[in-house]
């Protein structure tokens, strides 16, 4: 039963206005609205971008439930209509929602000073840090599959199959299926290098581990969700799928393909 809830905004007009009507509404139907993130409930209010950030600043928390208004750009994950909030409010009371897991990327880069941990809902993309080509060789559970020579490579989730990854001509994966996908940023196919030009999509138990050719001298560029960060001397980076999950709550008249077609095409 849901019955404390927390909100986040960005910080457009139309966020900040739709926080303080949606704080007002949750109020008056009983809801205990909290600044803490210890809640049942956490409401993003924006585009997806602040679903993401929503998410990183409550530490992917596998406990309560995720869901995003939506008042930003594209909003391919965000679930509530500015015009559904009501509907949205009754729902909850009358506990009439559906539960859909979404699993959580873990990157985990080791270096010359240490081990640097991160997570992302999205992916996680590769690239060398002043954007020159990066040399990685890509293993799956211990097997070379090849040495890439290209801008970089994205490891996405199901959810993030639609962003990044759909830019750069990777697949667009079914949200329930439980796999992890591999997609080359311009690869360098030539008589001195050869890497793969089709995405690769794997068990989400295996463990993609990307080794740059130089040991501890690579400086890489990590951006997790967008979010991006210079990591110096990497010796390894391994992605693995979390074993813990986050959990959105969608509205029953879900359907991926539909949001397909609306968000795309
Ligand atoms: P951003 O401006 O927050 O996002 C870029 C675009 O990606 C926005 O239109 C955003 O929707 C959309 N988006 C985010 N997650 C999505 C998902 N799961 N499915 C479909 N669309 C999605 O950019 P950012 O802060 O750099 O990074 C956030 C995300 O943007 C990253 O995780 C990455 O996947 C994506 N991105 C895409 C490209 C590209 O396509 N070339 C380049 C960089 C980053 P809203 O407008 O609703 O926020």
């Amino acid at each position: 039963m849901i019955k404390i809830v927390k909100i986040f905004g960005n910080n457009s007009d139309i966020s900040q206005y739709t926080v303080e009507l949606l704080r007002e509404k949750l109020l008056n139907s009983d809801f205990n609205v909290v600044d803490s993130n210890n809640a049942d409930l956490i409401i993003s209010v924006g585009g997806d971008g602040t679903f993401l950030q929503t998410l990183r600043e409550t530490d992917f928390n596998p406990k309560p439930l995720y869901v995003g208004i939506q008042c930003g750009h594209l909003g391919f994950l965000q679930e509530i209509n500015i015009d559904e909030i009501d509907i949205f409010i009754e729902n909850i009371k009358n506990m009439i929602y559906n539960i859909k897991k979404m699993s959580i990327l873990r990157t985990i880069i080791e270096t010359k000073s240490g081990i640097n941990q991160f997570c992302a809902l999205n992916e996680t993309v590769i690239r060398e840090k002043d954007l020159k080509a990066l040399h990685v060789n890509l293993m799956i559970n211990d097997s070379l599959v090849e040495k890439f020579f290209g801008d970089g490579i994205i490891v996405s989730t199901p959810v993030g199959s639609t962003a990044y990854n759909l830019s750069a001509d990777g697949s667009i994966v079914y949200p329930t299926l439980d796999v992890l996908q591999i997609t080359h940023l311009a690869p360098i196919n030539s008589s001195s290098y050869r890497s793969l030009n089709n995405s690769i999509i794997v068990p989400s138990e295996m463990i993609i581990c990307l080794i740059p050719e130089s040991d501890y001298s690579s400086d890489i560029l990590v951006s997790v969700d967008g979010y991006s960060t210079v990591v110096p001397c990497v010796k390894k980076i391994e992605i693995v799928s979390n074993s813990n999950h986050i959990k959105s709550l969608i509205l029953e008249k879900y359907c991926f393909w539909t949001r397909i077609q609306e968000k795309f095409l």
